[in-house]
C-alpha cells in the first residue's frame, strides 16, 4: 500500500519533502502509476502535486508564457495565448494519449518522464523552452535541452520539483507542425515524431528553420547543421533527399518492441518530405487570406 500526501501549497510539500526525502512526487499520474505497478509491494511515500495552485495555470506574461507544470493538457489546449503563439505545441498535444490522458497528464510528467518519445519534448526544443525549477530554498531556471540527461535521466535534484516552463514569444516562423509516425492511429507511442517551425519566401524557399526529431536517439535530437543547410534552399524533394542523406549522422536510434533502428532512420529521412506538403498547404492559406 503507498501512503499519498495532498499539499494544497508548495509550503506543504516542502514539509513532507523535508520530513520524507524519499517521497515520490506525481502530477496526473499517468506515468508513475504504471510504473508503480511493475514495482511488487510498492511501499513508496507519493506527494501528490495536483491541488497546489502555484504549480498549475497558464500566464501570460508579455514577452513570454508561463506555464504552471501541473497544468493538465485540456487546460494548455484551451489556452488562447498557446494557441496563437506556440501551434506547434498545440499540435503534439493533441496527438498526445487519448482524451482521458490529456485529462489527467501534464507537461511537466512528461518532461520529467525524460522520454525519447515523450511528445511535447521536440516542440519544446525547438521553441527553447526554459524551466523554472524549485526547492524549499531556491528557484533556478534550465533550458529543456539541459535539464534531459537520457531516458528517464533528468536533472533534477532530491528534493526539487519542476514547477513551470517559459516559452519566448515572437518566433519569426509562420509554419509550425509536428508529424508523430506510430503503430496506430490513435494512443499511439512515437516510432518517429519530427517538430518543425520554418519561415517560408514569397517563391517558396526556406527562409528560416528550426526542427526537432523524437525516438530517434536517447534524447531529443536537434540537427543544427542541417538547419542552417537548409535555410535558403528551395522547398523541393532534391534539397529533403539531401537533408534526409545528412540527417542519418545525428541519429542513434535503437531496436525495441515498437520499431527497428534501421526503420526509424528511413522513416526519419522519409518525414521530411512533409515539409512541402506542410509548405505548399500554408503558401495556399497565405494566398486564400493574404492581402
Ligand atoms: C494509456 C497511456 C497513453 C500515453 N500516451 C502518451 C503519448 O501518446 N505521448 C506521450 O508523450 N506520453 C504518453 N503517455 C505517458 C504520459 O501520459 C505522459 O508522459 C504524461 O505527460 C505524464 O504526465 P503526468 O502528470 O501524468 O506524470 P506523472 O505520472 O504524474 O509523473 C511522471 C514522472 O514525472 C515526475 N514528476 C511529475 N511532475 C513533476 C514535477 N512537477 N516536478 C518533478 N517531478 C515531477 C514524477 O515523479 C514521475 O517520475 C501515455 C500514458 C498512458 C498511460
Amino acid at each position: 500500500m503507498n501512503r499519498v500526501h495532498l499539499p494544497r501549497s508548495l509550503e506543504g510539500a516542502w514539509e513532507i519533502l523535508d520530513r520524507v526525502p524519499e517521497a515520490r512526487v506525481y502530477a496526473g499520474g499517468t506515468d508513475l502509476f504504471v510504473k508503480l505497478q511493475g514495482e511488487a509491494r510498492s511501499r513508496a511515500v507519493l506527494v501528490c502535486l495536483e491541488r497546489i495552485r502555484e504549480l498549475r495555470g497558464i500566464r501570460d506574461a508579455g514577452k513570454h508564457v508561463w506555464i504552471g507544470a501541473c497544468t493538465p493538457y485540456t487546460e494548455i489546449l484551451s489556452d488562447p495565448s498557446v494557441q496563437e503563439h506556440f501551434p506547434v505545441l498545440s499540435d503534439a498535444i493533441r496527438k498526445l494519449g487519448s482524451p482521458l490522458i490529456r485529462n489527467m497528464g501534464t507537461m511537466g510528467g512528461n518532461i520529467c518522464t525524460a522520454s525519447p518519445a515523450g511528445d511535447t519534448l521536440p516542440p519544446l526544443y525547438i521553441l527553447e523552452a526554459t524551466l523554472e525549477i524549485r526547492s524549499h530554498s531556491n528557484t533556478r531556471r534550465i533550458p529543456v535541452q539541459d535539464f534531459i540527461l537520457g531516458p528517464g535521466q533528468a536533472r533534477l535534484e532530491p528534493g526539487e520539483i519542476l514547477s513551470g516552463i517559459e516559452i519566448q514569444k515572437g518566433h519569426p516562423y509562420p509554419v509550425h507542425f509536428y508529424e508523430k509516425v506510430g503503430q496506430r492511429q490513435a494512443l499511439a507511442i512515437a516510432v518517429v515524431s519530427l517538430a518543425v517551425m520554418m519561415r517560408l519566401s514569397e517563391a517558396g524557399d526556406i527562409e528560416a528553420i528550426r526542427m526537432a526529431f523524437g525516438s530517434v536517439a536517447p534524447t531529443v535530437v536537434r540537427p543544427l547543421p542541417i538547419e542552417t543547410q537548409l535555410a535558403g534552399a528551395p522547398l523541393d524533394e532534391k534539397t529533403l533527399r539531401e537533408a534526409g542523406a545528412m540527417l542519418q549522422a545525428h541519429l542513434f536510434p535503437i531496436d525495441d518492441i515498437r520499431a527497428s533502428a534501421r526503420y526509424r532512420r528511413r522513416v526519419s529521412a522519409n518525414i521530411l518530405q512533409r515539409l512541402r506538403l506542410r509548405g505548399k498547404a500554408s503558401m495556399k492559406d497565405s494566398h486564400r487570406f493574404g492581402p
